[in-house]
């Protein structure tokens, strides 16, 4: 009797989140389009913190296969089944990675976008070296230059890229960003994807569910969607 109850929920469920997805890859064709980009070349990682594995699934069925969390403990209890039963599921770590914390996210993750500070690059190092798996990593950069927030202030990021690469051996592909809230993101925007250029780091992600059309028109090479795909966070 239970799953008579469950199952239209869990459908209608899903039917949610893969028509989310859809309207949100419709959106993603149509700002590339505007920008006069290749809609192929920008990635769609949905961010399932603070949801099940469930909607993980429901989200896997129809045709997701990037996700994001924030949390190292909280991705590895969701994320590791998943990862048995989808093995070309791709994870992204875009929470801030505490250095008791660089095995287990090591071992879980296939991208850490939130490499923000030397002795995070050199215990990666050192980690890389112990369990020998090494995943890609993306420097996060205070693009706002807030007090409050994690990342490498601009004026520093070239010193620190030569740390993680050169100094550490770390495969940086990327940077990753979120803008200041409440102010226009376009030209925070703009600054990272000149940043990256200008270092020849292929992968930008920046832009959320309220700002990615203008992530994408300023250069965005990765969008971070959580609330559009999967609803409101509790
Ligand atoms: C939660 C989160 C997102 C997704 O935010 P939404 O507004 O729900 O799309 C993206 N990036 C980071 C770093 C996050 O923590």
């Amino acid at each position: 009797m239970v799953n008579v109850v469950h199952d239209p929920v869990k459908l209608v469920k899903m039917t949610d989140i893969a028509q989310n997805l859809e309207s949100i890859r419709q959106r993603i064709a149509a700002a590339a389009q505007t920008a006069k980009r290749d809609a192929s070349r920008i990635q769609l990682v949905a961010v399932s913190k603070l949801k099940t594995a469930e909607d993980v699934r429901a989200a896997y069925e129809g045709g997701q296969k990037d996700f994001g969390e924030n949390r190292v403990q909280e991705a590895k209890a969701k994320f590791l089944p998943l990862r048995e039963a989808y093995p070309d599921l791709r994870l992204h770590l875009i929470g801030p990675l505490q250095t008791n914390k660089v095995e287990d996210a090591l071992r879980l993750f296939d991208v850490i976008e939130t490499l923000d500070r030397p002795r995070l690059a050199t215990e990666c190092a050192k980690g890389i070296q112990k369990i020998g798996r090494s995943p890609e990593f993306y420097i996060e950069v205070n693009i706002g230059e807030e007090h409050q927030k994690a990342g490498i202030a601009p004026s520093m990021l070239e010193d620190f890229l030569a740390f993680c690469t050169t100094g550490c051996g770390l495969n940086v592909t990327g940077l990753m960003a979120i803008p200041p809230q409440h102010e226009n993101p376009h030209p925070y925007f703009q600054q990272v994807y000149e940043l990256a250029t200008r270092h020849g780091l292929p992968h930008i992600s920046m832009g959320m569910s309220g700002d990615f059309e203008q992530a994408i028109a300023a250069g965005s090479t990765e969008i971070r969607i959580g609330t559009a795909i999967f609803g409101a966070r509790s």
